[in-house]
């Protein structure tokens, strides 16, 4: 609009604009239905994974510190769009079992809490699809607490209810290892067992109270088991697609469809790990590449390599150095994504980042921020609007709605 640039005088440019007022009139609604105003319009994101809960509460931080290490802060979700965050209750089950497991899963729930007190202008827990919704209208981020593993409950399901009534309104079955009622997909001794009747139990119990059972980490007996069990929708809220890369971890196309049929999504996880196969000696000769820049980092942070920004800066200096056809990047987690959505479909595929949780991220999608970059990635690879939104935001929502509310 080169004709408005160079008015001569506040009267000119108002005379100019009152002239060309019709034809803005007549744009707008134009401009509101045309495909690049649809492009620019900020899409939603309900990630179903994140462990901030822990890694804030083993330093004693808080999410509203916003240090350069934490992936998932309120900043870092507005600048992403998140209106929904799922934060992970997790215990090293490998280690901590029986009564010191449940005081975990405790001393998190009240981490959370300290938090949501001390950040309440910017975020809140939600239980039900109806209170996210007030949540978001009084301008902030939903928060959802999940235990991930059903250790914490310690065979017993009082302490599932009790869980419950905390707001805890999902649940992992297991983490890396088989509890006495489950069966993991990572378990060193037995990576095939399933549900036993009190793993039943809680199946039941979980559809009964109205939570989300969760089966990302659980072996394949279990999966199936569970599928058949339950009388709700079940989600798998951070995995991949083992067609891709063959991790215990992940999907395969069978179970992808199975998990549609039954009305459940799929989160898919920003973990390179279960993205792409990285050989280990690649992850050597790169360390043995860069070692005086490492030990001048571990130098600058006198050898303490438990500090978090220190974990962050080499992750950096790691990434930065891998050579390129090993680096794992937002492309292989898009690849993810986009074989989710052949195979469950666009209705059942979702965000469940692992943010927090993992030691190394793709390039691209690094904290919550980067949202944006998986919303472009899935335009630049030919996905209409409405399956961006879904995936990012809307399956998730209509799962939860239907089990919680
Ligand atoms: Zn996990």
């Amino acid at each position: 609009m080169r004709f408005l640039r160079f008015p001569s005088s506040h009267s000119e440019r108002l005379r100019k604009v009152t002239r060309l007022m019709p034809l803005i009139l007549l744009a707008l609604p134009l401009a509101a239905v045309s495909p690049v105003a649809a492009q620019s319009a900020p899409v939603p994101v309900m990630d179903l994974h994140s462990d901030i809960l822990n890694r804030t509460l083993n330093v004693g931080a808080d999410m509203g510190d916003e240090a350069p290490w934490m992936q998932v802060t309120p900043d870092k979700m507005r600048q992403g769009n998140v209106r929904d965050q799922v934060l992970s209750v997790w215990v090293d089950s490998r280690g901590v079992r029986g009564p010191a497991a449940t005081r975990r899963a405790l001393q998190m729930i009240d981490a959370f809490g300290l938090q949501a007190e001390r950040n309440a202008d910017h975020i809140a827990l939600a239980r039900t699809v109806a209170e996210s919704d007030a949540i978001h209208a009084s301008g902030r981020i939903a928060m959802w607490l999940w235990l991930e593993g059903g250790a914490p409950i310690d065979d017993d399901l009082s302490l599932l209810r009790t869980f419950h009534r905390l707001g805890v309104c999902g649940m992992t079955l297991t983490w890396s290892n088989n509890l006495l009622w489950a069966g993991s997909s990572s378990d060193r001794e037995d990576d095939d067992m399933g549900l036993t009747d009190f793993g039943r139990e809680v199946v039941r119990e979980m559809n009964r109270l109205r939570m989300i059972v969760d089966v990302s980490h659980v072996s394949q007996r279990t999966f199936y088991e569970v599928l058949e069990l339950s009388t709700a929708p079940v989600v798998a809220s951070h995995s991949g697609c083992r067609a891709l890369h063959d991790h215990d971890r992940n999907l395969t196309d069978d179970q992808l469809r199975a998990l549609a049929a039954k009305g459940g999504v799929v989160g898919i996880a920003a973990f390179p790990t279960i993205l792409k196969a990285v050989p280990r000696d690649v992850v050597h000769d790169v360390e043995a590449s860069i070692q005086p820049q490492l030990d001048a980092l571990a130098a600058r942070y006198d050898g303490n390599t438990g500090d978090m920004n220190y974990r962050h800066e080499r992750r950096l200096l790691m990434q930065e150095a891998m050579p390129a056809e090993h680096r794992v990047t937002l492309d292989d987690f898009l690849d993810h994504v986009d074989h989710a959505i052949r195979i469950a479909g666009p209705k059942h595929v979702a965000m469940g980042s692992d943010f927090d949780g993992v030691s190394t991220l793709p390039m691209g999608l690094e904290s919550a921020a980067d949202w944006p970059n998986v919303v472009a990635g899935l335009r630049a690879r030919g996905h209409d609007e409405q399956t961006i939104r879904d995936v990012m935001f809307e399956n998730v929502r209509r799962v939860f709605r239907e089990v919680l509310d």
